[in-house]
């Protein structure tokens, strides 16, 4: 298609993904009106708001750039680094404050904490990596002399913590970690609501509620590649049928079931989230916790496997304006297997992951609550034996091998169907950028000089690994946890 031909364009889903293309598409003179069962309008994406589930609305996610070998993440997360830097500040936030909580990225810094006292594999891989990118100087590590000398003369010391290893003798050894200075997190929810915004004043159109819930695709037999299915639209709930010259599945954990070509490509994985409150007039803690005194911190509580699979991370942000100092335990994503609808293209014994229903993911599995106790009687020992504020489980879209889905589907005829979605894991954080990459692919295909467009293609050459192979009765499903 020629760049100068405006489309009308229907995106599915109004999360991280779906809202950055929408705007990136806009800029580039398309018609674009995106649809969400959610009512985002009413909630503004608000984390409480109970029946949201998507993975973009939440209080905060990690934002680093620490990559182990994949470069190409590693430069689109320094790229999207500094899109959200220019974006505090065109929202009038200096540099160097976080006023009344209102930064959308705060770079507090994170600590990587290691599975013993010393550096693992990945560890130093991503060290080397960034040596070779000349930004070696931005980590420090607590066992190097040098790298503690600069974090003090930088003002990093306070958050080079060293956390003692249990059961280890007098002098008890400390875990290995090193603090990336250029890490922290975003604010998630509040940046989906601010993405939402500039959609709006930028023209993209939005349907909300039952208008905004798609039940399903219009396809018709195509004239111009015959043979082929081509999509013309999509029905909403409400009954209304919706015509577009594309349609954009950015549907995160839900997307199969929109469009079960995804199924071999995407599975649906939980993540256990746990937090816990701080009462601000509990002020010891209240400072301690706070993005301006704590890091974000991740710990491999087991070492990786020969394979290279990460076997147990958890990770902890501090303290929200709110007072939610929030756990995530990723060591095991759990799936829930269940019957796929006849003639889905990919399945497993006839099964797929797909999400739990909302009022299913409110406890977490036993595994996980251990896993996270461990980690909180070492990490943040005031609330060891405190009750948990909330817990839930929040849905991944993992895709085979954790790069993002981001193509025409060749199914289809026409270009008539686009995916946007795969994020397994680690997609918020590239909010400001994503868009755009992902539309010099809507709107270039092969000739698309983003370079991203290998990582993000349709890829059904590629073996299912990242834990797709394991299917139903494996090692995560939640049935068996
Ligand atoms: C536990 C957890 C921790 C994570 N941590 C990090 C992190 O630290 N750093 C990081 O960068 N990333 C992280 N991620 C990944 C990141 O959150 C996701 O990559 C990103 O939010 C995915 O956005 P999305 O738009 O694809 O999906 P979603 O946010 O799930 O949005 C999909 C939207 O589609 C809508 N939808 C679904 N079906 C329909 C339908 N039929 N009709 C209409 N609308 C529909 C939903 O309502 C939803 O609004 C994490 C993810 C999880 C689950």
């Amino acid at each position: 298609m020629a760049v100068s031909d405006p489309k009308s364009v229907a995106v599915v889903g109004a999360g991280i993904f779906g809202l950055s293309l929408a705007v990136a598409l806009r800029n580039k003179g398309h018609k674009v009106t995106v649809f969400d069962r959610n009512e985002y309008d009413k909630t503004g994406y608000d984390p409480k708001s109970e029946d949201a589930q998507a993975a973009s609305v939440d209080l905060n996610k990690i934002m680093r750039a620490s990559y182990g070998t994949k470069l190409h993440y590693q430069r689109l997360a320094l790229e999207s680094r500094k899109a959200w830097i220019a974006c505090d500040s065109e929202r009038g936030i200096s540099d160097n404050g976080d006023q009344d909580g209102n930064r959308l990225f705060v770079n507090g810094g994170m600590l990587r904490v290691q599975p013993t006292h010393e550096l693992g594999q990945l560890e130093k891989e991503t060290l080397a990596n960034m040596e070779r990118d000349h930004i070696r100087d931005t980590q420090f590590a607590n066992s190097n002399p040098e790298d503690r000398k600069r974090a003090e003369k930088l003002g990093w010391v306070g958050k080079l913590i060293d956390f003692e290893i249990p059961g280890t003798e007098e002098p008890a050894r400390t875990y290995g970690a090193v603090l990336d200075s250029l890490a922290g997190f975003v604010r998630c929810s509040n940046a989906c609501a601010y993405w939402y915004e500039i959609a709006m004043t930028k023209g993209v159109e939005f349907r909300f509620g039952p208008q905004g819930a798609v039940e399903s695709l219009v396809k018709t037999a195509s004239a111009a590649e015959p043979g082929k299915m081509k999509v013309t639209g999509l029905k909403t709930r409400d009954g209304l049928v919706h015509t577009a010259d594309t349609v954009v599945v950015a549907a995160g954990s839900f997307s199969t079931q929109i469009l079960p070509e995804l199924s071999y490509h995407l599975e649906s994985s939980a993540g256990s989230l746990a937090t816990f409150k701080i009462d601000p007039g509990q002020q010891d803690l209240w400072e301690k916790y706070s993005p301006e005194n704590f890091p974000v911190i991740t710990w491999r509580a087991t070492p990786r496997e020969k394979t290279g699979k990460d076997t147990g991370t958890i990770y902890v942000l501090p303290r929200t304006p709110e007072g939610y100092l929030k756990i995530g335990y990723r060591g095991i994503k759990f799936t829930n297997f269940q019957p796929a609808p006849e003639g889905t293209p990919f399945t497993q014994d006839g099964k797929w992951s797909v999400p739990l229903p909302t009022a299913q993911c409110k406890a977490l599995p036993q595994s996980a609550v251990y896993a996270i106790k461990q980690f909180v009687s070492i990490f943040l020992p005031e609330f060891e034996g405190v009750p948990f504020s909330t817990t839930k489980l929040c849905w991944y879209t993992d895709s085979l091998d954790n790069s993002f889905v981001i193509d025409y589907v060749p199914d289809y005829a026409e270009d008539s169907v686009f995916v946007c979605t795969g994020g397994s894991g680690h997609g918020a954080k590239f909010l400001p950028v994503l868009g755009e990459h992902a539309a010099d692919i809507f709107e270039n295909g092969d000739k698309a000089t983003t370079y991203m467009r290998l990582f993000w293609r349709w890829r059904p050459d590629v073996p299912r690994g990242n834990g797709l192979e394991e299917g139903p009765g494996g090692p995560r499903d939640i049935s068996r946890a």
